[in-house]
């Protein structure tokens, strides 16, 4: 049974930052499938300029040509904040035995100290974090024992075990941020070549994200 890829993230808007990590995981870690997971309500931060069915639908044309790539939108349907951990609670119901792997970049790996029963997120999926070169894990605090008890640099202990284990992987660095793309179309410039031409258009023909941005 392939790993499956759980992909979460406020995508405020998806960009190929997001599209080209998650399709270097894919194929590194022989997933069968990378699932994006727009959060709704996503908790740890200020609320999305973009209504969650927008979000949503850029995604869902942003990865629509990908074989592999799948846009699942629990979250957005779930009422209350987008914690992972229910996400991967309803995933492992699901999937009892299929690897699950959870997909992060740097910045948020480091964050999840912070995140909601965040203890909870090893027992039922793998940690996969994107990085770029030249980062160190780190050593000491509650991700330095994380990683230290579950680390590992072979993507077959990640297809061995449904969960448990933490896998870093450098990916081509693409230095695109949603916060840039917002302040970028608010100021009434071009996204292309920051985005999918789909999503492009379609952000252009809602005119959504066309108004000043008031926060990084
Ligand atoms: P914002 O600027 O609004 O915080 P963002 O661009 O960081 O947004 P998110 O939707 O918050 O995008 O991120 C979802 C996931 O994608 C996170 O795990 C984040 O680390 C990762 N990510 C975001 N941008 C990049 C990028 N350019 N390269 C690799 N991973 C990225």
């Amino acid at each position: 049974m392939t790993p499956l890829g759980i992909f979460g993230g406020t995508f405020d808007p998806i960009h190929f930052g997001h599209l080209r990590t998650a399709f270097e995981l894919l194929d590194v870690l022989r997933c069968g499938e990378v699932r994006f997971v727009p959060a709704g309500n996503p908790p740890h931060r200020d609320a999305p300029l973009a209504d969650a069915q927008l979000r949503l639908a850029l995604v869902a044309v942003a990865i629509a040509d990908q074989p592999g790539f799948v846009v699942d939108d629990r979250e957005v349907r779930r009422d209350g904040p987008s914690y992972a951990v229910l996400t991967l609670r309803e995933l492992r119901a699901e999937f009892p035995a299929r690897p699950l792997c959870l997909l992060l970049g740097m910045d948020a790996f480091l964050g999840l100290p912070q995140w909601y029963e965040w203890r909870e997120i090893l027992p039922l999926a793998h940690v996969v974090v994107a990085h770029r070169p030249g980062w160190r894990a780190p050593a000491d605090g509650p991700l330095g024992e994380l990683l230290a008890r579950c680390r590992t640099d072979r993507v077959d202990d990640l297809h061995e075990a449904p969960s448990g284990r933490i896998y870093i992987h450098a990916v081509t660095q693409l230095e695109i941020s949603s916060t840039d793309l917002r302040d970028l179309l608010a100021a009434g410039q071009d996204p292309r070549y920051l985005v999918p031409e789909a999503v492009r258009t379609a952000i252009r023909a809602t005119g959504s994200y066309f108004r000043p941005s008031t926060r990084r």
